[in-house]
């Protein structure tokens, strides 16, 4: 059924396009990745990693490459951003290691996506293009054809499609709505000199409050803090990023404490996110073109996993071809029975720990009392679903009857 001589398509060079070019060069497969923007790169933000992205870091053969630029964060903690109670506390140091076989740590975003680039670079086997933007998909029984903003036709045997949450292919194969949230994202990197040094932790940490919460950890050996801050808008919001005001930050976050609100006077230069995601669907994929990163799954920001799941697509798609002996009909069908469920927990997780993180009132002391005198080992244990992913047990495919189209 394969048009062998064909490359597979790849729309997006984000972390998810080139994780996917990672593992489909590793079946032996010629990539060509398409990438809108004129340079292949990230944005100057951080973000966490669980063990499970390293797991799949690993499979990649880019372990190193991610671990080498990663902090090592020894806790993750949650206080109230009202009266600094400390609501949860996570160990992630020796023990959280050993029980999941890989660190917890954070990273810039542009480590990451670095990381992925040097293997693509050193497998010589990803045409890339900038500068191409995907606009249309058209597919026969033995091609894909992708039309981009020039009317330029780029053919291949199969279709990855990570391009994102606003995937152009997302939109004309499924169509669906996205659901803004309402809560806006405010995103910056701070220089070590710059950050209090009382919050100079060595910690994924949250502050949440009554609508709203604040986040920082180090980046990059701790040269640098990454700060996120998040608020129910009083605006009708459009999904989308723009430049942030200093002015309506401050607004926002009156009732939280001094030791938490200097986060907010410490960024220069904010960027606003307006944040949206969409229900779960149960099929990603059409003929021969399928869904992968938030192209498939769009979620809120809330369980940090978004990039670890692209990660882990990538790597569970190689993995499904491989066990179908590169049949891109079956491997595409296993790696969606694979994914869906797991990645659709993540969004609808999300929007609950969104809840969590913003409750008041009798919300916040029922938010307050969850994990109390909790134990790491009970911590980890709640864990395991979402850590405890590895190579050999990704492909865990699941019928959807009466769900699946
Ligand atoms: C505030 C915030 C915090 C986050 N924190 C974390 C975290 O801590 N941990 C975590 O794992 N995840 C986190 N995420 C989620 C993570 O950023 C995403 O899930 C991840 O970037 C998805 O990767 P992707 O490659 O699928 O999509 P993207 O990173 O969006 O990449 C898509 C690529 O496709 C390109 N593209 C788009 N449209 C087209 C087109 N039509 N044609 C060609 N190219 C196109 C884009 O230019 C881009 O390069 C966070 C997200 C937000 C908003």
């Amino acid at each position: 059924m394969n048009n062998a001589s064909l490359p597979v398509l790849v729309a997006g060079g984000g972390i998810g396009g080139l994780a996917a070019a990672l593992a489909l060069t590793q079946q032996g497969f010629e990539v060509k990745v398409l990438e809108q923007a004129s340079q292949i790169g990230e944005i100057g933000a951080g973000m966490q990693l669980g063990p499970n992205a390293f797991h799949a870091f690993d499979a990649l053969g880019v372990g190193e490459q991610a671990r080498s630029r990663a902090v090592y964060t020894d806790y993750m903690v949650m206080h109230d951003a009202i009266d600094e109670y400390q609501v949860g506390y996570i160990p992630t140091g020796d023990a959280f290691r050993q029980r999941f076989g890989n660190p917890y740590a954070v990273i810039h975003r542009v480590d990451a996506h670095s990381a992925l680039l040097e293997g693509v670079k050193a497998n010589g086997q990803v045409d890339m293009h900038t500068s191409i933007s995907v606009q249309a998909v058209e597919q026969d029984d033995h091609t894909v054809t992708v039309i981009d903003q020039h009317g330029h036709r780029h053919q291949g045997q199969a279709l990855v499609a990570a391009d994102g949450v606003k995937s152009a292919v997302r939109a004309q194969l499924v169509g669906d709505p996205h659901r803004v949230t309402g809560h806006v994202v405010y995103r910056a990197v701070v220089d070590k000199a710059d950050f209090p040094a009382e919050l100079q932790w060595n910690a994924a940490s949250i502050w949440v409050g009554p609508n709203c919460h604040l986040v920082h950890y180090p980046l990059r050996g701790g040269e640098q803090y990454n700060v996120v801050v998040t608020f129910h808008s009083r605006e009708v919001e459009t999904w989308g990023v723009t430049e942030g005001s200093a002015e309506e930050v401050q607004s926002y976050f009156q009732e939280v404490c001094p030791k938490a609100r200097q986060l907010i006077d410490l960024p220069k230069h904010w960027k606003r996110w307006a944040t949206a995601d969409r229900d779960p669907i149960a099929q990603w994929t059409y003929g021969r073109t399928t869904l992968l990163g938030d192209a498939a799954h769009p979620t809120t920001q809330y369980m940090a996993q978004g990039a670890c799941m692209a990660i882990e697509d990538a790597v569970t798609l190689r993995e499904a071809l491989k066990a179908n002996h590169n049949d891109l009909f079956k491997g595409f069908d296993l790696y969606q029975r694979s994914r869906i469920a797991r990645t659709a927990r993540i969004v609808l997780a999300s929007r609950e720990m969104g809840r969590i993180y913003h409750a008041k009132g009798v919300e916040r002391l029922v938010r307050n009392d969850l994990w109390r005198g909790r134990t790491p080992e009970r911590f980890y244990d709640a864990m395991e679903w979402l850590y405890g992913w590895r190579v050999d047990n990704c492909l865990a495919p699941i019928e959807f009857p009466g769900v699946a189209a």
